[in-house]
């Protein structure tokens, strides 16, 4: 047969592929037809295409130029082989003699032992390998940056038409992990409690990929260029807004319009749509090769840069479809997959449909997280890998109980999910009853149940709890949330919000707590060593007043008169209470100097977080108007465990003797002075744990909305006295935790807790 003269260029190959693939037959014959087409295009000897079993191991599914009988019989164990490199890399591999790499592996059933020229690309899908292509020479020769490019273009269709079923048939793909499909369990961290059943909405669209070719490269290129220019119009105008603010978050900005403007990022998209994609497979090709890239980095600095392309890319996306929008419509039952979600993004979606929220990274303090929570959207997160295990539509279950995800579960455990969530749902029915009964023990006791708040959407759960006031509302949260820093006004206006909505209750408004875990992300902070211990709450307010004082304005403008409750975090020290409280009577002066209202009752109060504070108490009682107790960071503090390390935060346990002596050291010394006392870490919304704190003598217990209900129950339950007789025994305990005397205490004083 006379030589074919190979026609070069993607688009002629993936012409050719196409049309020899139009006529249909049975799945191997056209995987040796797409071989064969590519290997003469390419003027290869060899090409062969590699896909990845369920197993891990990449089987030859077609060669052209290797013995055919090899195909299915050859498997690289993973990470096994040139194969392995490429499929751990994500990135194309050419070598110029392959047999000189370290990582070649000999297989003699392949026949393969004359060839020296290799080139391999990974298959990419959302990232994630699923397969390689190779394209090899007998003769030792470098295939040129084109080749490449051409043989990349080649593999991303590829791999949609893999993954899409338009090449082999869903059942001839059997054990082809293309998706993965089996049952898996992942277990990560709990963010926001609760349980949820549904569909994968992924946070990223997925481009379709009857997109993926262009048909007319000219308009494509122009759709790419205009995209591109209204996204740099877009960073341009956010960084004119900041101007002026901040320096450290406009230096955020900056950073961030040199990836839009970074010359390699722009040509990448530009040679893609040349090559014949269209702008949105560009977009997704060049992600894919940058998550492949970096995704594998172990600095952190490189996965945060990661993390700023995904998000440019998605904008890019977003300019692309014309609609700037982060949200999709949600079908019933959504359950939303991330890597990571920006400040806000949560908000944007159909609170209605959305049932649960899955992470794969994030920490409890991440922005995500805080919002879930305060939606009350059950939500895991830090599960390792999970965006590359699931795809769109597959059902999953979101355990927020136990910190899991249960990616397509079998129907037995849909099942047993489904009764779990009926019987939350039943005893959420019982507390809302409960919703307007005062909470008094069984022995007369009132126990005033607060809750803590932080955002817009927590007011709606003040009506719907039955909560008498807001013991804590952390300000930060409104900074960490924002894109930018929330001047004067925002601040005002919220605060007015919280105080309309609270129509008279007392609202407990703690200054901003930020620093440590609480990082805002266009305030550039300074790295430390020990972030806990470091520059966070009251010490950074002291020492920049200018941000202090302007809030501590806003509270007192949105006060209008009325009465307000301040309180400073992480005080160690009671000259830094002194001080705090010195700034509070300055911006009262100062507004009545303008004419304006001072507070008619103005508390100010401090929050006990540090051991310091427990052995100064009668120092600090006499100078607040009352305390709280922030037992989250207490306890880490007590026990010298960061609270927001998964290894250590639950090593120790609040019901031990060590931590309740400390807890009734401070009860006691505020029932001795009358300072009005609450307990406002997450604690006091346990009701094994409030049962606990209502045994030491705290009668006023903040929480999140959804402890409201539970602790309820219990204190409508207990006999005080009983309870403390039973602790107070407790607390000269040997052990190292209490935990399960107490469960007894509270079983034999039948309390459900
Ligand atoms: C605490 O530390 O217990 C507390 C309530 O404050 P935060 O959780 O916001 O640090
Ligand atoms: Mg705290």
């Amino acid at each position: 047969m006379a030589a074919q003269v190979a026609i070069r260029g993607p688009r002629s190959l993936l012409r050719q592929i196409r049309e020899a693939l139009a006529g249909g037959g049975p799945a191997q014959a056209r995987l040796d037809m797409v071989v064969r087409i590519i290997a003469l295009s390419m003027v290869a000897d060899v090409c062969s295409i590699y896909l990845r079993r369920a197993s891990g191991e990449m089987e030859l599914f077609a060669t052209e130029g290797l013995d055919t009988n090899a195909v299915h019989v050859t498997r690289m164990k993973p990470g096994e082989g040139l194969i392995g490199e490429i499929i751990r890399q994500g990135s194309p591999l050419n070598l110029a003699d392959a047999p000189e790499h370290v990582a070649f592996s000999f297989r003699p059933e392949t026949g393969e032992s004359p060839l020296h020229g290799f080139l391999g690309v990974p298959l990419l899908r959302g990232g994630r390998a699923i397969g390689v292509l190779v394209v090899q020479n007998k003769a030792a020769r470098t295939y040129s940056d084109d080749e490449v490019d051409d043989l990349q273009i080649v593999a991303m269709v590829l791999a949609e038409m893999v993954a899409s079923g338009e090449l082999i048939t869903v059942g001839e793909l059997e054990g082809v992990e293309i998706a993965p499909r089996k049952p898996e369990r992942l277990i990560g961290s709990k963010f926001a409690e609760g349980l949820a059943y549904g569909a994968v909405v992924l946070h990223e669209p997925p481009v379709a990929s009857s997109q993926l070719l262009s048909d007319d490269v000219a308009a494509e290129e122009q759709r790419l260029a205009a995209a591109l220019a209204g996204l740099k119009a877009q960073i341009d105008k956010m960084l004119e807004g900041q101007s002026g603010l901040v320096d450290a978050s406009y230096e955020v900005l900056e950073s961030y319009r040199m990836f839009a403007h970074s010359t390699s990022w722009n040509r990448s998209l530009e040679d893609a749509v040349k090559n014949g994609l269209t702008a949105e497979a560009a977009v997704e090709r060049v992600r894919s090769e940058h998550r492949a890239r970096l995704g594998q980095a172990r600095d952190p600095y490189l996965r945060e840069r990661l993390h700023d392309l995904e998000d440019l890319n998605d904008r890019l996306l977003r300019h692309l479809s014309g609609d700037a929008s982060v949200a999709r419509d949600l079908p019933e039952n959504a359950i939303l997959v991330a890597r990571n979600l920006g400040p806000a993004d949560l908000l944007e979606y159909d609170r209605t449909k959305l049932r649960g929220l899955l992470l794969e990274e994030g920490s409890s303090a991440s922005h995500a997280a805080i919002v879930a929570r305060a939606l009350d959207i059950p939500c895991v997160g830090r599960l390792s890998g999970l965006r590359d295990k699931v795809s769109e539509g597959d059902p999953v279950i979101v355990d927020a109980e136990t910190g899991e995800a249960y990616l397509r579960p079998r129907p037995d455990v849909v099942g047993a999910i489904k009764a779990r969530i009926d019987v939350r749902r039943q005893r959420q029915a019982e507390f809302a009853k409960l919703k307007d009964t005062p909470a008094f023990t069984r022995d007369g006791v009132k126990i005033t149940l607060l809750m803590n708040a932080g955002l817009d959407v927590d007011l709606e759960s003040l009506v719907e709890t039955g909560a008498e006031g807001i013991g804590l509302f952390r300000t930060e949260f409104q900074f960490m949330v924002s894109e930018e820093m929330p001047r004067f006004n925002a601040q005002t206006a919220l605060y007015s919000r919280v105080m309309d909505a609270a129509g008279g209750l007392p609202v407990t408004f703690r200054t901003l707590d930020l620093g440590g875990d609480k990082v805002l992300p266009y305030m550039e902070a300074e790295r430390e060593d020990n972030p806990a211990l470091g520059w966070r709450a009251i010490r950074m307010g002291l020492d920049r007043p200018a941000l202090l004082r302007l809030q501590l304005r806003a509270l007192i403008a949105a006060a209008r008169g009325r009465p307000l409750r301040i309180m400073f975090p992480l005080v160690a020290n009671v000259d830094e209470f002194r001080a705090g409280r010195a700034l509070v009577d300055t911006e009262v002066a100062w507004a009545q100097r303008r004419g304006r209202p001072a507070p008619s009752r103005l508390d100010v109060g401090a929050m006990i977080e540090a051991p310091s504070l427990i052995w100064h108490l009668d120092a600090l009682l006499p100078m607040t108007d009352f305390v709280s107790v922030g037992t989250n960071d207490l306890m880490q503090y007590l026990f010298a465990a960061d609270r927001g390390n998964s290894r250590v935060a639950d090593r120790y346990d609040p019901l031990s003797p060590p931590a309740l002596r400390a807890l009734e050291a401070i009860q006691r010394a505020c029932a001795e002075t009358g300072t009005p006392v609450s307990v406002c870490g997450e604690m006091a919304g346990r009701p094994l744990e409030a049962f606990t704190l209502v045994a030491l003598g705290f009668e006023r217990l903040s929480m999140p909305p959804a402890g409201i209900g539970p602790v309820k129950q219990m204190v409508l339950g207990c006999d005080r006295e009983l309870a403390r007789r039973g602790v107070s025994a407790l607390l000269k305990s040997s052990a190292g935790s209490v935990r399960s005397e107490i469960e007894t205490l509270a079983r034999k004083l039948s309390l459900a807790v």
